[in-house]
This record gives C-alpha cells, structure tokens and sequence, in this order.
C-alpha cells in the first residue's frame, strides 16, 4: 500500500522508541487538507511569478514556442550538464513520425568541478564534447558546425533562446564568477579554443526537454517534471497571461514554454511544514533560504535528512539510538544517497535484515529490532512527504492552466527508482483534486503521471529543430 505502516512492527519497541517515531510521524505526515492550503498557495505563486513584479518562483520563460508535430526531422547534439553525469547525444529526428535515432556516451562529473573553477568546469566538458565528435565523426575540422541543444539544468534568464544568465547554482554547486552572468559566451570559448565545431542553438533545461520530448510521442503530455538530484516543472503558457513579458507585443495567444524552477516555491516560509531536519540542511547548503521546497523534495537531500534524523536521536532524544556504538560513519554529511532509502524501503523481509546488513555494511551500525522499525518508519516518512509535495506542484499547474485531463511527463532518478514515489504521489493528487474512487484500479486517473521521453536527449534536439525552423521562418 502506498503510505501504509510498512513492516516495520513497533508494538514491541521500547517506550521511548515509540515515542519519537509518532513525533516523527507528527513532523513528517502532510494531511489532505495541508496539501490542498499548499496548492492553493502555490497557484497564487506560480502567478506571481508571471508578474512584472515577479514572486519567489522565477516563472522562467524559455524560448521555445510551440509544440513538436512529431515531423520534425534532422540530426543534432544534445548536451546535458546534469547533476551527476555529463551526457553527449547525437539524436536523429527520422522521417517517420515521433520516433528517432539516439548515440550517446556518458561521463562521469568530477566532484570537485562542482565547487571549482568556472574555466575547469567548461574546459572539461568541452573536452568530452570533442572526443565524442572525434570518436563519431572521425576528424572533427573536417566538418561543418554541429547544432547543439545544451540542456543547462540551473534556474537561468533567457532574453533569447541562445542565452543564458544564470540566477543562481542549485544542487550543492557553487563556482564562483558564473551566476549572473551568460553561460553560452563562457561555454563557446572554451569550444573554440580547442577548435571544437560546434554551434550552440539553444539552451534549454531539463524540465523543458522532458515536457518538448513526451510531446513529441504523445499529444496529451502538458507538464515536464524532473523529480532527481533536484526538483522542478515546465509548461506551455500563453504570452497573454505573462505580464513580464508585455513589453514584446506578442500575440496573446503565442505560446511560451515556462521553466517555473519551482524548488524555490515557498523560500520565505508560509506555507511549507518545514521540521528542523529541514531547516539544518538549508543553513549548512552552499545557498541557505533558497530552493526551500527542493530541499524537501530532491534526491540530493533524501538520505541527508535520514542522515540527521539518526544522529539525533543519537544524541539528543531519551530513545539513545544506536547506544553504546559508534555512529562515526554515521556523523559524515551527504554520505547517504536517496539510493540508501530506497533500499530501506525496498526490504521485504518481514524481519527487515535487509536493512540491518546495509546499516552494518555502509555504517558499521548494528540497529536492534526495535530500532530497525523505526528505521523503517523514517525512510517512509521521508519519501512520502517528498511525493505527496510533488503532487502539489502538479496539481497547481493543472489547477492555474485548467487542465482537466491530461499527461505529465516525469524523469529523475527519484521518480524512476524510488519505491511507491509514482503512487504516493498518485493519491495525494487524487486527494487534492478531490477526484471519486476508481471503479477500477487499472483505470486512468484524470491527470496520470508518467514516465517521460528523455528530455535532455531526444529534447534538446527538438527544441534545436524548433528553433531553427523559426528562425528560418523568420519569427525570431
Ligand atoms: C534546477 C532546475 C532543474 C531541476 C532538476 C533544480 O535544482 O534549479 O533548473 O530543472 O533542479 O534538474
Ligand atoms: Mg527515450
């Protein structure tokens, strides 16, 4: 079951066990009637952001205009400068209709490039981008320039589609000298002194790609989300309903592709149940006050709350969690990943030694029965909150945009592994939006979401086409 009581059977747990999981469960439940103040705060913001007087969330219009077909054609490079892996693809869009070609190659993103120096950082992905033309191109200078959609993951302003000034990094990255300022003219110089051939079309994020690519194979898709390392949506608005962008005598009608960043939903505190986990993960991240509903939310921060959840009933609660031994693996910042959840939630077994040998294995813990279900108890506390706040960002945008029925597109590594995230989040939106029992369990919700096209690949490249073929129209 969804946000059932798991297998972790406490009746048996020493009294000061119980006791601080039902206050964990107290800091950590979202009833329906939290969820739907939270929407409807959300809605509020997601507005705000359109105005020229802007709100929390950046509401960021992308540049990209309009639909796929499905018959867009071509080859392109699609670049993704995720938060954990670098991505190089060459996508062919083919003649017939949705469906493509895809080669790619993965590299690994050195840890200390993430908090180094901006030139190191450009300098080596643009070494992968030229060994990965030399590898499927034989000699690069020999051929023209490549079209590239770089997926550049970070809340960014764009004036125009081949730019971008970052607001601010996200994800635990912090270089200096880059946020507020345009990437692309840092990215081209390090291309070109290394004479890689290569033309940027069109910067995009990967909440974009991801809405732009399920569109591309199914027209009901409306929403791109990424639930991963961090946690955002986009969506298509029309220029009409974004006072911002007034200025430009759009068409009311012309649509415009928002990267909400909504991670930064509800930086300043009204509505967020936030617990103290929470407010310590903020206070010691490279960017403390942003990203608030992110933090709650992302893969990045799942197992760092687990984390401090431990080490303080360690040493701060009557409970003594893990008494006598030593937690010293334990007191390690960021050392466990969401992957570590999953696989508490994950363990079947009724007497949950799945988990004892992962705690005794990664942290030299042996947890006592007792302690194992409390344990247990922590992960589903943290992973259904993290779902059924999603549900609440999903459910804004259906709600802002009237949408009745449709897709949503989702990709991340939280959405595709961790367990029951999809029907966590399925029935808190179910809940929200007050929709009746299914007759039957099989049938489709109203709004369903599902597993995306990969965004940062195949979207990017369509998002290249779109762009070229406006500017060959003349609309740009
Ligand atoms: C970034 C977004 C991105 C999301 C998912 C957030 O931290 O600000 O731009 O879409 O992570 O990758
Ligand atoms: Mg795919």
């Amino acid at each position: 079951p969804p946000s059932g009581k798991g297998t972790g059977s406490l009746t048996d747990a020493p009294k000061d066990l119980l006791k601080e999981t039902r206050h964990l469960e107290e800091l950590f439940t979202i009833d329906t009637p939290k969820l739907k103040e939270i929407t409807h705060h959300f809605v509020n913001e997601l507005t705000k952001g359109l105005s020229v007087e802007g709100g929390s969330i950046p509401m960021n219009p992308t540049w990209v205009m309009s639909r796929p077909t499905g018959h867009e054609t071509g080859t392109f490079l699609a670049l993704d400068m995720g938060g954990t892996n670098l991505r190089v693809c060459q996508v062919t869009l083919t003649e017939q209709k949705s469906e493509f070609d895809i080669i790619q190659s993965k590299y690994r993103l050195p840890e200390e490039l993430k908090t180094g120096v901006a030139e190191e950082l450009w300098g080596y992905i643009a070494d992968c981008l030229q060994q990965f033309i030399e590898t499927h191109h034989g000699d690069a200078s020999k051929m023209g320039k490549h079209p590239l959609g770089f997926t550049f993951s970070y809340p960014a302003t764009q004036n125009y589609i081949d730019e971008g000034i970052l607001q601010r990094w996200t994800k635990g990255f912090d270089i200096a000298g880059v946020e507020g300022r345009n990437v692309v003219p840092m990215f081209e110089a390090a291309l070109k002194q290394r004479g890689v051939p290569i033309k940027l079309t069109a910067l995009i994020n990967d909440t974009t790609g991801t809405l732009v690519a399920s569109a591309y194979t199914d027209p009901k898709m409306m929403i791109g989300c990424i639930f991963g390392t961090g946690c955002n949506a986009a969506y298509m608005e029309d220029c009409g309903s974004i006072p911002k962008l007034a200025h430009l005598n759009l068409p009311p009608d012309t649509p415009m592709g928002i990267n909400c960043e909504w991670g930064a939903f509800d930086n300043e505190g009204k509505v967020l149940p936030r617990t103290p986990y929470d407010a310590a993960i903020d206070k010691d991240s490279p960017r403390p006050g942003q990203q608030a509903f992110e933090k709650m939310i992302a893969g990045l921060y799942l197992g760092e709350i687990f984390r401090l959840i431990m080490v303080d009933l360690h040493d701060n609660s009557d409970a003594h969690l893990f008494a006598g031994q030593d937690i010293s693996k334990l007191r390690k910042p960021y050392s466990l990943d969401s992957s570590f959840l999953s696989a508490i939630e994950e363990d079947t077994l009724e007497d949950l030694s799945e988990t004892l040998d992962l705690f005794q294995t990664k942290l030299n813990i042996s947890p006592s029965r007792a302690e194992l279900g409390l344990i247990r108890r922590a992960a589903e506390l943290i992973g259904t909150r993290a779902a059924r706040l999603s549900a609440c960002g999903v459910a804004a945008i259906s709600i802002k945009k009237g949408y009745q029925s449709c897709h949503v597109g989702a990709d991340g590594s939280v959405f595709n592994k961790y367990p029951h995230f999809k029907a966590r989040g399925a029935q808190a939106l179910r809940q929200i939006l007050d929709w009746p029992d299914k007759a039957d369990p099989k049938e489709e919700d109203p709004i369903e979401i599902l597993a995306a096209e990969d965004g940062s690949g195949v979207g990017a490249a369509l998002i290249a086409a779109l762009t070229l073929r406006r500017v060959k129209d003349g609309n740009m």
